[in-house]
């Protein structure tokens, strides 16, 4: 069963040995374990709901405080310590366009306003009710998970858009087929939540992001139907799909999508390389990319991550181990790790390995084979547990991220860990912070940013803390010129640095086309924009 207040499986724990323990208090102090609230105990807190019965919708208290919040910070702050502010009036769960349909008229004439929900796994506020808007209801599309059509000819899939990760890839792949979309939320997350954040899966290197696999589809908007259909290109004016693409259920709810696919790779491998330092591996990655190796993933983790890492992996001795044959190698505490995958065909894998590897050596980058990587592509759908696990420990973790040109990638990164690290000082905290380059281009790299610190018994100074760190790696990013997301997206807290980025022009463009679309104001309510 799905964690209520936590991420993912109930069944599924990230181990949590007393060296990872250990690890931490020499980091940032001893982490005090704060009990949660009961779901017994936050159930009582729901109010009655404002709506009257409709077909499809749930209005008992256990549905709508399952669809309360997602999974940002002060998400499960409210979670956790039972602070929920607003909880949907009332829970659809559509399987038919028509019921998408008459769920719109059934607001309009009621005056009330929905939220369209994948799997909730949003890390910016995007699918939270506000207490000032007027009563509104989630509209849950996990119902709609169908594959509608794959058309082997063109490589192209058609979905029901509420279907989730391992549901899309298992129908995919029995047939042959993948779509390679692989966030590390993947495991909850579903393809209308993916293009109406403009998501990023792990090997996007390879596969794409989800605008380059996202061919078109159908959007039901408040007004009417919005058919995209799937061209491979089009010269016929702006691209409406990028309307659609980081939407954020702003526009209309997307309920088919038609992406492209490939046939199954033949081969895979994920190995790793170390590097004495950040700047040099990253000099490496960019060589790399601008090379256009045919890599998967690259994903190039600073000092900081690569020991805090493999100090909470919990495999001591294996940790241990490495440590002392990177040591007599002179790769000491500045090493750097790079994880790349290599997937397709085997003459292709191989030639990329090698090239990749050859590259490396040139910046000084000691190939240690795939162990490491064996155990991040084991791993990679788990990591997201250790977040609880932490929190039962008394710590908070939070990532975020950006993406930026070359030129400034390393300069930024190291001035975003600055600011976190001077925004904890005033609260006489310290903080872990540190970084890896997740998304590598030609021109750039997304940084990602994760920051651990000890949570407090008192939740507004857990948040106070929060938001001091993140305003201030968000004023750093805003002033390198970097995106407030590079894969997200801006839901309730990116909104106040979205101006920065788009322009007050820009701005009023995503009004309008909100207002054409939407005019009597039904949809997820100051999301995005205000
Ligand atoms: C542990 C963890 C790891 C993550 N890793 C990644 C990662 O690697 N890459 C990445 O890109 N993101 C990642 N995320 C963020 C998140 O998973 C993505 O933003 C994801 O795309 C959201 O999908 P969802 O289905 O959960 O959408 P939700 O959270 O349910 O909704 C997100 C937004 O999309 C809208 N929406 C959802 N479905 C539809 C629809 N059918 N029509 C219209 N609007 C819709 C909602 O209204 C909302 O505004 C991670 C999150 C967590 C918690």
């Amino acid at each position: 069963m799905r964690r209520w207040n936590g991420w993912g499986d109930e069944a599924t724990h990230y181990p949590f040995p007393e060296s990872a323990k250990h690890y931490l208090e020499s980091k940032v102090g001893t982490g005090q374990a704060i009990p949660d609230i009961t779901f017994d105990r936050a159930l009582v807190e729901v109010p009655p709901s404002r709506l009257t019965p409709y077909t499809h919708l749930a209005l008992d208290p256990a549905e709508r405080l399952l669809h309360a919040r997602g999974q940002s910070l002060p998400d499960w702050v409210a979670l956790r310590y039972g602070r929920i502010d607003a909880f949907p009036d009332g829970v659809a769960y559509p399987t038919t366009l028509e019921e998408v349909r008459a769920l719109f008229a059934f607001a309009r004439r009621s005056g009330l306003c929905l939220i369209p929900y994948g799997g909730g796994t949003s890390v910016v506020g995007h699918i939270n009710p506000r207490p000032i808007d007027a009563p509104t209801f989630t509209v849950d599309l996990s119902r709609l998970s169908r594959l509608i059509d794959l058309d082997e000819t063109s490589q192209l899939a058609t979905f029901e858009a509420g279907v989730s990760g391992p549901d899309l890839e298992r129908q995919l792949n029995e047939r042959g087929y993948t779509l390679g979309h692989f966030p590390q939320s993947f495991e909850l997350s579903t393809l209308g939540g993916w293009i109406a954040t403009r998501s990023s899966g792990q090997q996007s290197y390879r596969y794409g992001r989800i605008e380059d696999l996202f061919a078109g589809g159908h959007v039901e908007t408040p007004v009417g139907p919005l058919d995209l259909p799937p061209l491979p290109a089009s010269a016929a004016g702006p691209d409406l799909r990028h309307l659609v693409l980081g939407s954020e259920g702003r526009y209309g709810i997307i309920t088919q999508a038609t992406v492209r696919v490939q046939r199954r790779p033949e081969d895979e491998d994920f190995s790793a390389i170390f590097f004495h330092d950040w700047q040099t591996g990253a000099n490496a990655v960019r060589e790399i990319a601008q090379a256009q190796i045919p890599v998967s993933m690259l994903r190039l983790s600073d000092a900081q991550e690569t020991e805090s890492t493999l100090a909470l992996s919990g495999k001591e001795q294996l940790v241990n181990w490495a440590d002392r044959g990177l040591r007599l190698f002179k790769y000491d505490t500045d090493r750097t790790l790079l994880i790349f995958g290599v997937t397709g065909d085997k003459s292709i894998t191989r030639l990329a390995e090698h090239e990749v590897t050859s590259i490396a050596r040139q910046h000084g980058g000691f190939a240690v084979g795939s162990t490491i990587g064996h155990m991040w592509r084991k791993s990679r759908f788990l990591t997201p547990y250790l977040r609880n696990s932490l929190w039962e420990h008394g710590y908070a973790i939070d990532t975020l991220e950006t993406a930026l040109p070359w030129n400034v990638t390393i300069p930024t990164s190291l001035a975003i860990k600055d600011a976190i690290r001077t925004a904890l000082q005033v609260f006489d905290e310290r903080v872990l912070v540190f970084a890896h380059l997740s998304h590598v281009y030609a021109d750039g790299a997304s940084i990602y940013t994760t920051y651990l610190w000890r949570r407090s018994p008192d939740p507004d100074q857990t948040l106070a803390e929060w938001r001091a760190m993140k305003d201030s790696a968000s004023r750093v990013i805003v002033a390198a010129g970097g995106t407030i997301s590079h894969q997200h997206g801006v839901g309730l807290d990116h909104r106040p640095y979205l101006e920065a980025e788009k322009g007050t022009i820009g701005l009023q463009l995503i009004e309008a086309v909100r207002q054409q679309l939407d005019p009597d104001r039904l949809l997820n309510p100051g999301k995005l924009i205000e």
